[in-house]
């Protein structure tokens, strides 16, 4: 590893830049992320900065079922961040569409449309529970996270594929 990747892996240990999207939560999980910035739990004291832009971020914060509405913006926001870079499916709903799953316009869970490093189930999640698996991705090692992303990748295509014949059915 060069200078530069050591430099820029031990910032994001030290001081993770986070963005939240909601790719069609009900607002509990938003809620309760939100609670994390918070005094009560004012996760910028230890380092973790939530930031507007996706072009600043190492963490994509994703709550909700992707929506057929936000799913290009989810991809956008998502190919807008700089490599290396970390998806946390927060709430049941992002893990594997939760309750909306089989809506008309809902397409599952975030690995349906882009890979995810961590996935945080619970409904409501608590903020406890962000920030555990914030300080646990940054900790892990590179090992387990280029399995999971290949788990992740090899879902995205099945969910792909499947989605592919449901519209060809139609
Ligand atoms: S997991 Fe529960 S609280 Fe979170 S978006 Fe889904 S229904 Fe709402």
């Amino acid at each position: 590893m060069g200078i530069f990747k050591k430099l820029v892996s031990w910032g994001q240990k030290k001081s993770p830049w986070i963005i939240h999207f909601n790719a069609g939560a009900c607002n509990g999980c938003d809620i309760e992320f939100i609670d994390s910035l918070t005094p009560k739990y004012d996760i910028e004291r230890i380092g973790i900065l939530q930031h507007g832009s996706p072009r600043h971020a190492d963490i994509l914060i994703c709550t909700g079922a992707v929506t057929l509405q936000t799913r290009d913006r989810l991809i956008q926001i998502y190919e807008q961040m700089a490599s290396p870079k970390y998806v946390i499916a927060v709430g049941t709903c992002a893990c594997t569409g939760g309750i909306f799953n089989g809506c008309y316009c809902v397409m599952g869970g975030i690995d349906t449309t882009i890979p995810v490093d961590v996935y945080l189930p619970g409904c409501a999640v608590r903020p406890e529970a962000v920030i555990d698996a914030i300080d646990k991705l940054l900790n892990s090692n590179d090992k387990d996270k280029t399995k999971k992303k290949a788990k992740s990748d090899k879902q995205k295509e099945v969910s792909e594929e499947s989605n592919e014949e449901k519209s060809d059915e139609q």
